[in-house]
């Protein structure tokens, strides 16, 4: 069970229209920028990188704290700042326990559907836990998102990095699990809750073409977003109650000894102090 690998990050499959300059980062540099991240945010240390020499555009972490990430997917990443997001984002994953809570989850519900003897059924019940895994995942994607911001502000990066790099393959994955936020979507709540939590940054801007590309196709969103009373309302109100959501289950993990819920739960007391 412990070598079993959850992919979070989907099955990203190279596409060919990707013309960003490559940039060719070693694992020692990766293993660098990843420490940092974890240094910056006085998390534990024992992390592994890892570097696979494959085409696909993909990254994810495992449930014994390895992260792996695909030489086809560092080709496309230009600055540091978009690799630490996509170390940050897997870092996330393991300090919220996704891997283990999902491996969890699908293990269980196998056992509920291995001891349902009707076939109707227990085709019902795998059907069902589909849609509810993945709605799992999606939920964990984007709290990934999020949380790699905080880890990447506190490190010092400018967290539209993470945008910029998620920009480059959001769109481009086939999406065999259908388990994943439609690229578009996903890239506006980071943005969202960037531009709530940390307005400097979207001020500063980032000088990526998958960045001005992202902000391109988001502007009408935006311009409606700021232009409009009841959109701009409910903007406040969702981010709003999402920091409330994420400040609850920092001070639940504040409880606990594991030495990573410790980090997350200091990590979230700074989000928003200094606004
Ligand atoms: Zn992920």
């Amino acid at each position: 069970m412990k070598r079993f690998i959850i992919l979070f990050f989907a099955l990203f499959v190279f596409n060919n229209c990707v013309t960003e300059a490559a940039t060719q980062y070693t694992e020692s540099k990766v293993t660098t920028i990843g420490q940092k991240v974890l240094t910056e945010n006085n998390l534990p240390k024992e992390v592994t990188f890892n570097v696979v020499e494959s085409e696909t555009i993909n990254a994810y972490a495992d449930t014994n704290n390895n992260i792996v990430i695909y030489t086809g997917l560092l080709n496309l990443l230009e600055k540091d700042e978009e690799l630490a997001g996509i170390m940050s984002h897997e870092i996330g994953h393991i300090m919220k326990s996704h891997c283990y809570k999902q491996t969890f989850f699908k293990l269980a519900l196998s056992i509920i559907i291995s001891k349902i003897t009707n076939q109707y059924a227990a085709v019902g019940a795998e059907v069902a836990s589909g849609f509810a895994s993945n709605k799992v995942s999606r939920e964990h994607e984007y709290d990934a998102d999020y949380t790699s911001a905080d880890l990447l502000h506190k490190a010092g990066y400018n967290t539209l990095g993470l945008i910029s790099a998620l920009n480059k393959i959001s769109d481009k994955y086939i999406d065999v699990l259908s388990d994943h936020p439609s690229g578009d979507k996903r890239l506006m709540a980071l943005y969202d809750y960037i531009n709530y939590n940390y307005p400097d940054d979207v001020k500063k801007g980032y000088s990526t073409n998958s960045y001005k590309s992202f902000l391109e196709t988001a502007k009408t969103t935006i311009d409606k977003r700021n232009n409009d009373s009841k959109t701009y309302e409910k903007y406040l109100n969702t981010q709003k109650k999402l920091k409330e959501k994420r400040d609850k289950a920092a001070q639940k993990m504040m409880k606990t000894n594991d030495p990573w819920a410790t980090g997350y739960s200091t990590l979230m007391l700074m989000v928003g102090s200094e606004n």
